[in-house]
């Protein structure tokens, strides 16, 4: 269910996806960016297969998930399915890196160096090269994951080495905020980081992607630069269980 900005409902997954890609393009052009810089992530926790099912054929193609045992039974279910990704967007534990690494396309979340070379070590021995983002705590919040801005800008000449990581860019969950233009300040700051460190010259590092943006503040995080946003409650109403916003996966 969504509620639209006119007061109505949509009771249709396909058609609340229809009405965010178009939110999404509508975004992407008041700040003349191209909207297909822009991909849509639905974030899948807890959501039955058979909406997922709904959501990949109103032409989704990526989904987030944030539990490892979670992903792995929806993917029994769903099979493969054409151009079909799956990203991890939860919190990463040590001993569950040997099954996130090289099974999703993108691992959203790299919140510490020591996590980083961890995730090297595992991509080394399978032979594999993983994708990642370094995930920014930007408001320096006790209960998230994540580098700080410095933290990531002291230590990316490390990571930078790191041969079997390919880090694609940044990823924040900046800090819930009632009124989402509150946000926009945290998410300039996390483009900015990006901006500084993509103007210099790196081995291997590429600073191209921005994961940020939820379904409360995603067309914020277009007008200030998201290459992916992460939509769940928007796409699939409510969860039903209480879950942690980043649960440790
Ligand atoms: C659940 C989740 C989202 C989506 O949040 P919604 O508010 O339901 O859109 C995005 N990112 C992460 C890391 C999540 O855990």
């Amino acid at each position: 269910m969504f509620l639209l900005k006119d007061g109505h409902v949509s009771n249709s997954i396909t058609h609340t996806i229809q009405i965010i890609q178009e939110n999404i393009r509508q975004a992407a052009h008041r700040v003349r960016r191209d909207p297909s810089g822009v991909r849509l992530v639905a974030a899948t926790k807890t959501v039955p297969v058979a909406d997922l099912e709904e959501a990949y054929r109103a032409g989704v193609r990526i989904f987030g998930e944030n539990r490892l045992q979670e992903a792995q039974q929806k993917r029994q279910v769903l099979g493969t399915r054409e151009a079909l990704v799956w990203h991890f967007i939860g919190r990463m534990q040590r001993r569950k890196l040997k099954d996130l690494v090289g099974n999703f396309t993108v691992l959203h979340s790299v919140e510490s160096t020591e996590q980083a070379r961890s995730i090297n070590a595992v991509a080394e021995k399978l032979g594999i090269q993983q994708a990642v983002l370094l995930e920014v705590n930007v408001g320096e919040e006790a209960s998230k994951g994540g580098f700080t801005s410095q933290e990531v800008e002291s230590g990316i000449e490390e990571l930078d080495r790191l041969p079997y990581l390919k880090i694609q860019g940044l990823m924040t969950l900046p800090p819930w905020k009632e009124n989402p233009e509150d946000v926009r300040p945290y998410f300039l700051q996390v483009r900015q980081l990006r901006d500084r460190l993509a103007r210099q010259t790196w081995a291997r590092v590429r600073m191209q992607e921005l994961s940020m943006g939820m379904s409360h503040d995603y067309e914020i995080a277009v007008e200030e630069g998201a290459t992916m946003v992460r939509i769940g409650t928007a796409i699939f109403g409510e969860r039903e269980e209480a879950v942690s916003l980043n649960p440790v996966g």
